[in-house]
């Protein structure tokens, strides 16, 4: 076992593979060391990633009406949260939405769609968006999320440009059934394989808070380090009314950053990425998360509101860190989203702008 947490990152620099009970130390570590583990964990996070962000766009393609169960979902089967509900978006609607958040510096697009799967027409209508998207903006990577992949859909995904896939494996094998009954671990792991298998970059990560214990958690994060996942998400649970997971606030600030440092231990090269719930969970403790995590994602989230793009931006540069792509093109992100409140409230906000609305989007 370690002496602190600065020996800990000295053995994770050389190459060290995290231990159960390295693991369970970090989550268990008392307030008083929050602040020693993040700047273990920051000297792990610069040697990998330096000073930038890698800011990521969600367009949310198709919304609701999902026939799987899984109980974080406000999109699943019998969800009565009051989010909004649409179809595929049109080829020019997707555009646009990924436009503007290119323009606000994203990096990453990720179109996602509710569902089980995509049939093949499916995947041919999201291939068709990517190439007209690579087409504008050849700089950018667009990565998927469509749900559970049959064979040769990640091949033609990536010989239209997609270059990455998401599907997280959101908690362990053990916990899985707790969560969702329509389908099964095994087929989230057999997606990214497959998506792997096919040159696609694997995004894969986790929901927090749902009543997971450490063992549970350690053994996702170790089972996301197997995997090994290019890019995990952290996803803290945003626990919509109307959902089975309604009233589940399992989390604290200081918990959800141990749980970031969690990952960044266990998986030191990786992207990190403090994805949805980030507002309501850390709190004002975001931009200490900026030390250990390396990414996140600008604007709305796929059925509830972000803080504004803005104050992400700000938040980046105050921190002294920069938008990862805008300093080789030399241009100051834009930095045009000032309408609506910040969403830092502590229940989620139902999404009522951006795709699927006649609104401008938050970017
Ligand atoms: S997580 Fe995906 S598969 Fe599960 S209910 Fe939500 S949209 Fe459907």
């Amino acid at each position: 076992m370690f002496n602190n947490f600065s020996d800990l990152a000295a053995k994770q620099l050389n190459g060290g593979t995290l231990t159960r009970g390295e693991a369970l130390a970090i989550l268990h570590s008392p307030d008083d060391e929050l602040l020693d583990l993040v700047a273990a964990a920051a000297r792990l996070r610069r040697r990998h990633f330096g000073n930038t962000v890698k800011v990521n766009y969600l367009v949310n393609l198709k919304s609701g009406l999902c026939p799987e169960d899984c109980t974080y979902c406000s999109q699943r089967l019998g969800s009565a949260a009051q989010i909004l509900k649409y179809t595929w978006l049109k080829p020019e609607e997707a555009a646009e939405q990924a436009a503007t958040g290119i323009r606000a510096g994203a990096s990453r697009v990720c179109l996602v769609a509710s569902g089980k799967g995509p049939t093949d027409r499916d995947v041919d209508r999201v291939a068709s968006m990517v190439e007209g998207l690579k087409d504008e903006h050849p700089q950018v990577e667009v990565c998927a999320c469509l749900g559970i992949l049959k064979d040769g859909q990640a091949d033609r995904l990536k010989s239209a440009g997609v270059d990455a896939y998401n599907h997280n494996l959101n908690t362990s094998e053990s916990n899985y059934a707790d969560i969702c009954t329509t389908h099964e671990y095994a087929d989230r792991v057999r997606t990214v394989e497959h998506a792997k298998g096919a040159g696609l970059s694997p995004c894969s990560g986790l929901i927090v808070g749902m009543g997971e214990t450490d063992d549970e958690l350690i053994d996702a994060v170790f089972a996301l380090r197997d995997l090994d996942a290019d890019s995990i998400p952290v996803n803290f649970l945003m626990p919509f009314d109307g959902t089975p997971l309604e009233g589940t606030w399992l989390l604290t600030p200081a918990h959800c950053l141990r749980i970031l440092a969690l990952v960044r231990f266990a998986c030191p090269d990786k992207e990190l990425r403090m994805a949805g719930g980030r507002e309501m969970h850390l709190r004002s403790l975001q931009p200490l998360a900026l030390q250990v995590a390396n990414s996140l994602f600008l604007g709305d989230y796929l059925t509830s509101e972000g803080q504004a793009a803005k104050a992400d931006l700000d938040m980046i540069a105050d921190n002294g860190f920069v938008v990862l792509g805008a300093e080789a093109a030399g241009t100051p992100v834009e930095d045009k989203y000032d309408g609506g409140p910040a969403a830092s409230a502590s229940e989620p906000t139902i999404r009522r702008r951006g795709a699927g609305t006649q609104l401008a989007p938050n970017a």
